[in-house]
């Protein structure tokens, strides 16, 4: 029995069968998504799905339990090639050349070769040049699939050689039901769960790994109750990551304190379990700013985002709270 991996995109997985069958399948799609929304795993049970050498039950796609699933299982299935570079991490012109070379050869056990290209906009520009020729002149019996979560990054000569399949964001609602049912949260948590999440499944599962509930309470009393000095502040600005969670925090927190001035219902609120404090901050703002706050913390993720150095924006936050 094969259990459903919530991470997976069955429908898109349910199209690729169905273009393989009426042979409409092309050669290179281009996965887009946000990061965690579960592109990669949804690629990787289309391989299982075309690979499959067993009988796969009823209405399961692929068996898991031949030689081929196992080997995709255990990435060593000599047709199935996977390219994996994290954010931000590059892609070498040397991986894409390896890559060429296997796609000119045919399939040693399956019908078809399968590339899958996570993250493709970390290619080098040679690497994509390099790409290209194989988007122009596929070889028949071979699928590529890229995947991105940032369609802008990369060059329109490879979006225009590929067919484009977009995941949507599941929305909150969505996601707090998922949480409750697989992870045994409850109602507050689940919800905080899935305003951290941004809409993917894949993303419940890092915050639940980090506990992430748990953490955001501390950078609550860490940064807004005072409870940490500069060399605290200093370390955790050495840490792109940390400074991201401090700042989706904030933005969170900030966001609930607009919410009580308007006299929004609670339920809305993400920081419930925290309610007291909420009411209690927002006393001592006005809704003016708040506003202005918001907007620092903001235009401080911007900067975030432009690796800049946050050392003087993180103070002038901590000086307006
Ligand atoms: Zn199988």
């Amino acid at each position: 029995m094969i259990t459903k991996d919530i991470q997976v995109n069955y429908s898109i997985v349910e199209r690729f069968k169905n273009l393989e069958s009426t042979k409409r399948l092309a050669h290179a799609y281009l996965f887009v998504g946000s990061a965690h929304i579960g592109k990669t795993e949804t690629a990787l049970t289309i391989a299982k799905m075309f690979c499959c050498e067993g009988e796969p039950a009823g209405e399961q796609l692929f068996c898991g339990q031949c030689s081929s699933c196992k080997k995709i299982d255990s990435s060593c299935h000599p047709d199935i090639h996977f390219i994996n570079s994290d954010f931000g991490e590059q892609i070498k012109i040397e991986q894409i050349r390896e890559l060429l070379t296997q796609v000119k050869l045919r399939p040693f056990m399956a019908q078809k070769k399968i590339f899958i290209i996570k993250n493709v906009e970390n290619i080098t520009l040679e690497g994509s040049n390099a790409l290209l020729k194989t988007l122009e002149e596929p070889a028949g019996d071979s699928l590529l699939i890229l995947t991105t979560s940032v369609p802008e990054k990369n060059l329109d000569t490879i979006k225009s050689r590929c067919h484009m399949v977009r995941f949507l964001s599941a929305t909150q609602q969505d996601l707090a039901r998922h949480i409750k049912k697989h992870y045994n949260e409850d109602e507050i948590t689940a919800q905080y769960f899935a305003y951290f999440a941004e809409g993917c499944f894949g993303k419940v599962k890092l915050l639940q790994e980090k506990k992430w509930f748990q953490k955001k309470n501390e950078i609550i009393d860490g940064f807004l109750y005072k409870g940490w000095n500069d060399d605290v502040i200093k370390k955790i600005l050495e840490d792109k990551e940390k400074v991201k969670e401090l700042l989706d925090v904030l933005l969170s927190w900030i966001r609930d304190c607009m919410l009580i001035k308007h006299d929004i219902e609670q339920n809305n609120l993400i920081n419930i379990d925290r309610e007291e404090d909420l009411k209690g901050f927002a006393d001592r703002f006005t809704f003016e700013e708040l506003v202005d706050l918001n907007r620092e913390i903001i235009k401080t993720c911007k900067l975030l985002s432009e690796k800049l150095n946050l050392k003087i924006p993180i103070s002038v936050i901590k000086e307006m709270l």
